[in-house]
């Protein structure tokens, strides 16, 4: 096979500029269209660098030196930042972030959905006024060092646990009980989980704080289902943090780098903590999916209520809808609502937050979205509107299939995949919808992470 294929060679230099951005936030630039990777790079600048290793269809190269600087670049307020991994783009202004959250959109739409740009607006991304501490949920791994607990983020191409004091995306809330907890516990003897013998017992501290009600819930997910020294550790969080309302451990017994296991059993106090997003409070159980920016959200939600323009005549079934989050944003202006989720214990939270919100017009499924719908479709449910807030995943084949047969008026897409909603995009278009506008929000400041709402209509609608 020719050697000529691959345009660089190992350790060998390049003058480089670099046009976009991984999905780990490292520079991508291209070689007679051959893919080079290279941390600490934005687009737009140019660079020097050194190739240290060439793969079959990329290569990685090392900056040496910028020649050319973005007047975008900042200086990464976080001390851990190139540690930690967790944000990627710290180095980046924040105008920067979002210029580049919306050109990604665009991209993929363009890319992968092979939707036409010029009829489809992708609006400016709407971000945050202060985009610091956002973060609503704090979830650390355990380890230790010299007899010590820590708790922070694994090295990058590690297993050793770094610890961190502070992140700055996250509440200081959190901040303040996780290091309580993990000081509490080093002090009483507390082993942590180790990966490489399957022994100790805390393998990961979670912490979650409702914005608005200010209360909190503090999660242990521990290796065995006993707890050492239980009484005195709950005595003394609940002690020194009024706020914390619920203590809850979740046993995962299995050799695995999945966090949470099975089994879930209330320590003290609730089973739940309660916040409000806008005027609807909510109950949210330990393994509940709860959005973790939660100002943010709000102008999402808002988003996706104004996309499905409801009148109050209509049916909208909400797809994976978790604890019934947009389900009951929705129930306020339509007739009826129908919720899907495929874990039980975040449809029990939406029931139970349907009836706090006196919401008698919400009902709720519980299954995987593509077994679920087909089924209501069946028995006759048809809806006007349909929103979808899938995982990264995007929607499955079947799900899709069913809007397709079910024909609603218009589908609000709420993504935090680009790539999938692209996909799932050119799907919904060829089967005779049409995406008319594009939003992206900025839930995830500092990261890679992109958020946006598409409205979709069906076509007959807009031709009519
Ligand atoms: N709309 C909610 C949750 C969005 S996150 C909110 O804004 O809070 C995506 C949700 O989809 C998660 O709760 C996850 O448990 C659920 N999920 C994942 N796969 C699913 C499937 N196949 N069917 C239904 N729900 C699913």
């Amino acid at each position: 096979m020719p050697k000529t294929e691959v345009p660089v060679q190992k350790n060998e230099y390049y003058d480089l500029t670099f046009e976009d951005l991984t999905h780990e936030g490292a520079g991508v630039a291209k070689v007679q269209g051959f893919p080079i990777f290279v941390q600490n790079v934005l687009p737009g600048e140019s660079a020097k660098v050194k190739i240290i290793k060439v793969k079959k269809g990329f290569a990685f190269g090392r900056l040496m030196a910028l020649t050319e600087e973005s007047p975008e670049r900042v200086e990464a307020p976080c001390p851990i930042y190139k540690e930690c991994g967790g944000c990627q783009l710290q180095h980046l202004s924040y105008k920067g972030q979002l210029d580049f959250k919306q050109k990604q959109v665009e991209n993929v739409l363009s890319r992968i959905g092979k939707l036409d740009l010029d009829r489809i607006t992708v609006h400016p991304t709407l971000g945050m006024n202060d985009p610091w501490n956002y973060r609503n949920k704090a979830q650390v791994p355990v380890g230790e060092r010299e007899g010590a607990l820590v708790a922070g983020f694994y090295q990058q191409r590690s297993h050793e646990i770094i610890d961190m004091q502070k992140c700055l995306i996250q509440q200081a809330e959190n901040d303040d009980v996780v290091q309580a907890v993990k000081e509490i516990c080093s002090r009483r003897g507390i082993r942590a989980y180790k990966e490489e013998t399957h022994k100790g017992w805390l393998r990961h501290i979670m912490v979650r704080y409702g914005q608005v009600s200010g209360e909190m819930m503090v999660v242990f997910v521990t290796r065995t289902n006993d707890f050492p020294h239980k009484t005195e550790i709950i005595e003394e969080i609940t002690s020194r943090f009024g706020q914390v309302k619920s203590i809850v451990q979740n046993i995962n017994i299995k050799r695995t780098n999945v966090i949470f296991g099975d089994e879930t059993n209330v320590l003290w106090g609730e089973e739940y903590i309660y916040d409000s997003i806008g005027d609807i409070r909510f109950a949210i159980s330990a393994r509940s999916f709860y959005q973790v920016n939660p100002e943010q959200t709000k102008v999402l939600y808002d988003k996706a209520l104004e996309y499905a323009e409801l009148t109050g005549e209509e049916t909208v079934i909400d797809a994976y809808c978790g604890i019934g989050t947009i389900s009951l944003f929705l129930a306020q202006k339509a007739k009826k609502v129908y919720g899907v989720e495929i874990v039980p214990e975040a449809i029990e939270d939406a029931k139970r937050n349907a009836e706090l919100n006196g919401l008698n017009n919400a009902e709720f499924g519980v299954g995987e979205a593509e077994v679920v719908i087909p089924n209501w479709y069946k028995q006759g449910i048809k809806a006007d509107t349909i929103v979808v807030d899938p995982p990264r995943k995007g929607c499955d084949e079947a799900l899709l299939k069913t809007i397709l047969d079910m024909k609603p008026k218009r589908v609000v897409y709420v993504s935090c995949n680009p790539g999938t909603l692209a996909r799932d995009l050119q799907v919904l278009e060829q089967g005779g919808y049409e995406t008319v506008e594009v939003q992206p929000v900025d839930m995830f400041p500092q990261t890679m992470h992109c958020e946006a709402v598409a409205k979709i209509v069906l076509k007959e609608e807009t031709d009519a």
